[in-house]
């Protein structure tokens, strides 16, 4: 039995789960590669359509995975802490959902079985964005779509 035939995400706690099946909840939207503004009062985050210099705007995959904490200082790469108060991080993300005790949506390639299911619901950055070199100012950048 495959991995998302066995619904894991269902059964399996964050903490209890494998380095495979961690890394298979990333639905490869790509938004939480989007710059961002945060009002330090609220905690409302604001995503923008500016996209980390790293990624590849065609697969939606960092250019430098392996070195991207390095590169990138302000990228994160998520643990278990990071989970404890995801709020920083897209509301559809899988992780954040998963933390919050809620499903993943239909559209995730784990409940599809389809990667192409997250573009074609939308909720893909690819094509949306715009370089970090050709924003001005990035409240000009803010989108709605996240
Ligand atoms: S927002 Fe979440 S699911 Fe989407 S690419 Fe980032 S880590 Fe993966
Ligand atoms: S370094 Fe890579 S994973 Fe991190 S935000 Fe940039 S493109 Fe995304």
């Amino acid at each position: 039995m495959s991995e998302n035939q066995s619904n894991f995400w269902k059964k399996t706690p964050l903490d209890r789960m494998s380095r495979r099946q961690w890394e298979s909840l990333c639905d490869g939207c790509a938004k939480c590669c989007l710059q961002k503004l945060e009002d330090e009062e609220t905690r409302e985050i604001f995503f923008t359509n500016i996209v980390c210099d790293l990624l590849d705007t065609d697969t939606c995959r960092c250019t430098d995975y392996a070195n991207r904490s390095v590169r990138v200082p302000t990228c994160v790469t998520l643990s278990l802490s990071d989970l404890k108060d995801p709020y920083w991080l897209p509301e559809t993300c899988a992780y954040r959902l998963l933390a919050e005790n809620k499903n993943l949506p239909q559209w995730h390639p784990l409940v599809s079985g389809d990667p192409d299911s997250v573009e074609a619901a939308g909720h893909s950055i690819r094509g949306r964005t715009v370089p970090e070199a050709e924003a001005d100012d990035w409240e000009h950048h803010l989108i709605d779509w996240i």
